[in-house]
C-alpha cells in the first residue's frame, strides 16, 4: 500500500506542471518536477539522493540551530501555510528568490516534505553570498502578508506618489533589505528593479551610507550627500539623499524610506559656476583696475588685490569690514557717498580722488571711481559695486600739459616784450647819436669849432649801442651752447678796483662808490674779461635801479675757500616774488618800466652764465624800497700770495 502510495504520489509529482520539490524524512531530494528542474537548472538525476541543502546557500544551511526545512516548516504553520520567500541556488551557484510554499506529511516511518516553488515577479537573483542569512530570513518573515487585500484608496495614492515622485524612493525592512523602490530609484542607480528589491543595504560598500541607515533603524533622520558607486552596475552617480525611519503600529522602528535624489546636473552647475567664479576671480585678481563689492549694510564682501594696494591694506582686512572700519577718515567719507548711492539707487561715476584725499603723503597719485548700485535679476539690491582706476600718468601729462602751455604763453609774452623793449633799447641811443653827428656836420661844414663833449657824448651812445648788441650776442652764445672763457690766474680785488674806476667815470655825482677790500689780495682762476663783465653790470645796476642816488658799497672777502663779492645799493629793491626769475633770460621785474629804466633784461642772465662757468654762485638778497644787495661766491685760487702788481697787469687788460 505504502509502495503504491509512493508510486503514485511520483506519478502525480510527475504530472504536475508546477516547479514541486519533495524531500524525505532525512531532508534527502527525492523527486522534483520537469518544471522544477527548468526553474532551478538542474538535472533531476544530480539532485536526487542529495540533501535538500544542496539547492540551499551555505548560510541558510542551519537557521535558529534547526536544519532549513524544519525551520520552513515551523514558519509555515507560524504564517498560517501563506509562501514564504527564500532564495535557492541554481546550477551556476546564482541565487533565486522564489516564493516557496512548504506541505509535510508523515505515514509511519515514512515522512515527505514537499516545496513548491514559484517565481516571483521581478524576483531578484543575487551573487554568491548576496544575502546575508537574517537577510533571507527576514525575507521570509516579511513574506507577503497582505498582499493579496485589495488596496485602500490612500494606498493607491501612497502607490501613485511613491511611482510619480520626481526623487527616487525606496523601502528597507529592519534587515535592512530593499522591499520596494520606484523607477525613479532604479534609473537614478543604474540597475534593475529586480536586482535591487532584496539588495542588503549593509552590502553597500559605502560606510557613511551604512551609518545613516544603521542610524535610522535606530529612530533617526540622517542625510547623506556623495558619490554613490551601484554594487550591481558599473556606474557612481552623485545623490543626496534622506533617510527616515518607519514605524509599526506599537511605534518600534519597522524600517525605513530612503529619499534620493540624483544631483549630477546639480554638481555639473556647481561645476560651472566654480570654473566660472574661479575665472572671474583670476581676471579680478589679475585687473589693473581696482574692483571691490560692498553688501548692503556696507561691508566688503570682495575686493581684489589692486584696489587693496591702493587702500594700502591687505585684501582679507577688508572682507567683512565697513570701508570706515579699515581706512578711518577717507573711509567715513567714502562711506557717506555710498550711503547716497544705496538711497538714490544711482550710480556714481568718474570722482577724481588723490592720494591727498585717502590722507597720503605725495608723491600724489590720482584715481578715477566709479560706484554702481548692483542689483539680482529681480531688482533686488544686492550692493554697491567699486570701479577705480588709477589715472596718476594722465593727470601728470594734463599737469605737464598745463605747465607747458602756461610756459609757451609766457615766452610769447616775454619775446613780444623783448622785441617792444629791444626796438626801444636800440633806438634809444640812435636818436641822439644822430642828432649830434647832424650837428657835428652842421658844424664842420660851417667851419665852426667842434665841442670835445660832443663827441664825447657821441661815442658814449655809440658804447651804449655796442654793449647792447654785445649783450644780445651773448645771450644767443649762451643759448648756443656756452661762453668760451680764457681762464687765468686773477686778482679779483685789482680787477673791482678797476671796474669802480672806470664806471666812476662815467657815473654822475649822485652816487658814491665805496670798496671794502680784503685784508689780503684774493686770486681766482678764472676769464679777467668775463669776470669784469659781471662786475661792471653789477654796478650800472646798482646805480641805474638807484634813481635817487646814494651810496653804492663793493665789498670782496674771503669766506672759506671762496672770494664773496658784494654789491650793495640803498635803490628801488625788487619784488619778492620775482627774485626767483632774476636771472632768467629777458627778465625784468615788474618795478622797473621800460621808461624809466632802460635795459634788455639780459645782463643778470649772462652773469649768471659767467659766474657758474667759473663754479661759482650768484644770488641777491632785496626788498622793494630797500635797496638790493648782490652776491657774487667764486673758488678762490690756493696760492693767494702772488704778487699784486703782476696779478692786476694780468687782470685788467
Ligand atoms: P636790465 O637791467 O637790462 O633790465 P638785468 O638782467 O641786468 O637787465 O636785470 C634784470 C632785472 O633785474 C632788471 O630789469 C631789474 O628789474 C632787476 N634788477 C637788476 N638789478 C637790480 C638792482 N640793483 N635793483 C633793483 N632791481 C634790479
Amino acid at each position: 500500500m505504502a509502495h503504491a502510495n509512493g508510486d503514485l504520489f511520483k506519478l502525480l509529482l510527475e504530472a504536475s506542471p508546477d516547479p514541486l520539490v519533495a524531500c524525505n524524512g532525512q531532508e534527502c531530494i527525492v523527486h522534483l518536477t520537469p518544471a522544477a528542474e527548468r526553474l532551478l537548472g538542474w538535472k533531476r538525476e544530480a539532485l536526487l539522493g542529495q540533501p535538500f541543502t544542496a539547492l540551499v546557500p551555505q548560510r541558510l544551511h542551519d537557521v535558529e540551530g534547526s536544519s532549513l526545512l524544519r525551520y520552513l516548516l515551523g514558519q509555515h504553520s507560524a504564517q498560517g501555510g501563506r509562501p514564504i520567500l527564500l532564495p535557492l541556488r541554481r546550477r551556476g551557484g546564482e541565487e533565486l528568490l522564489l516564493e516557496a510554499t512548504v506541505g509535510h506529511a508523515r505515514e509511519g516511518e515514512r515522512e515527505c516534505i514537499l516545496l513548491s516553488l514559484r517565481r516571483i515577479p521581478e524576483a531578484p537573483s543575487f551573487a554568491p553570498g548576496g544575502l546575508e542569512q537574517d537577510t533571507a530570513i527576514q525575507l521570509w518573515k516579511y513574506g507577503h502578508a497582505g498582499a493579496s487585500h485589495e488596496p485602500s484608496t490612500a494606498a493607491r495614492l501612497y502607490q501613485s506618489i511613491f511611482e510619480n515622485a520626481p526623487l527616487g524612493i525606496f523601502h528597507f525592512n529592519k534587515v535592512p533589505i530593499i522591499t520596494a523602490c520606484n523607477d525613479y530609484f532604479v534609473r537614478i542607480i543604474g540597475s534593475s528593479k529586480q536586482l535591487l528589491i532584496g539588495l542588503n543595504l549593509l552590502t553597500l560598500r559605502d560606510e557613511r551610507i551604512k551609518r545613516c541607515i544603521r542610524a535610522t533603524l535606530a529612530g533617526e533622520h540622517t542625510h547623506f550627500e556623495g558619490d554613490y558607486s551601484s554594487v550591481t552596475a558599473d556606474k557612481v552617480t552623485p545623490v543626496r539623499a534622506h533617510f527616515a525611519p518607519c514605524c509599526n503600529d506599537t511605534g518600534q522602528v519597522s524600517g525605513g524610506v530612503g529619499i534620493i535624489e540624483d544631483i549630477t546636473e546639480q554638481r555639473r552647475i556647481e561645476e560651472e559656476l566654480a570654473i566660472e567664479a574661479a575665472l572671474v576671480d583670476a581676471f579680478t585678481r589679475a585687473a589693473p583696475i581696482g574692483l571691490a563689492f560692498l553688501d548692503p549694510s556696507l561691508r566688503y564682501v570682495y575686493i581684489n588685490d589692486m584696489l587693496a594696494r591702493v587702500n594700502g591694506r591687505p585684501a582679507e582686512e577688508h572682507l567683512g569690514r565697513r570701508p570706515s572700519e579699515v581706512l578711518g577718515s577717507p573711509g567715513a567719507t567714502l562711506e557717506r557717498m555710498l550711503q547716497g548711492i544705496l538711497g538714490s539707487d544711482k550710480p556714481l561715476e568718474k570722482i577724481e580722488l588723490s592720494g591727498a584725499d585717502l590722507g597720503r603723503e605725495p608723491p600724489l597719485r590720482y584715481w578715477a571711481c566709479s560706484f554702481y548700485p548692483v542689483h539680482r535679476k529681480d531688482g533686488r539690491l544686492l550692493g554697491v559695486g567699486a570701479v577705480v582706476e588709477e589715472i596718476t600718468a594722465r593727470k601728470q601729462a594734463e599737469q605737464e600739459r598745463a605747465r607747458l602751455f602756461r610756459e609757451a604763453q609766457e615766452a610769447v609774452r616775454v619775446r613780444d616784450d623783448f622785441l617792444t623793449i629791444a626796438s626801444h633799447e636800440l633806438k634809444t641811443p640812435l636818436t641822439p647819436l644822430s642828432l649830434r653827428l647832424a650837428n657835428l656836420e652842421r658844424r664842420l661844414e660851417r667851419g665852426e669849432a667842434v665841442d670835445p663833449s660832443a663827441l664825447r657824448h657821441a661815442r658814449q651812445h655809440l658804447l651804449r649801442l655796442t654793449a647792447l648788441i654785445n649783450d644780445l650776442l651773448d645771450a644767443s652764445r649762451i643759448e648756443a651752447g656756452g661762453l668760451a672763457l680764457r681762464t687765468q690766474p686773477t686778482r679779483l680785488d685789482v680787477l673791482i678796483e678797476h671796474v669802480i674806476r672806470v664806471t666812476e667815470g662815467t657815473s654822475d655825482a649822485q652816487h658814491r662808490i665805496t670798496f671794502h677790500p680784503p685784508s689780503a689780495p684774493l686770486q681766482v682762476l678764472g676769464d679777467p674779461y668775463r669776470l669784469e663783465q659781471v662786475i661792471a653790470n653789477l654796478l650800472e645796476n646798482a646805480l641805474k635801479y638807484s634813481p635817487g642816488g646814494g651810496a653804492i658799497d663793493v665789498s670782496l672777502e674771503p669766506r672759506g675757500d671762496v672770494a664773496l663779492l658784494a654789491v650793495r645799493d640803498p635803490g628801488i629793491g625788487i619784488p619778492t616774488d620775482q627774485l626767483e626769475h632774476l636771472f632768467e633770460r629777458y627778465f625784468r621785474a615788474r618795478n622797473v618800466s621800460t621808461h624809466s629804466y632802460g635795459g634788455l633784461g639780459l645782463g643778470l642772465y649772462i652773469c649768471r652764465d659767467i659766474v657758474e662757468r667759473h663754479g661759482g654762485r650768484i644770488w641777491v638778497e632785496s626788498a622793494v624800497g630797500h635797496g638790493s644787495t648782490f652776491y657774487v661766491a667764486l673758488p678762490t685760487l690756493q696760492e693767494a700770495s702772488v704778487s699784486g702788481e703782476h696779478a692786476a697787469a694780468h687782470a685788467v687788460h
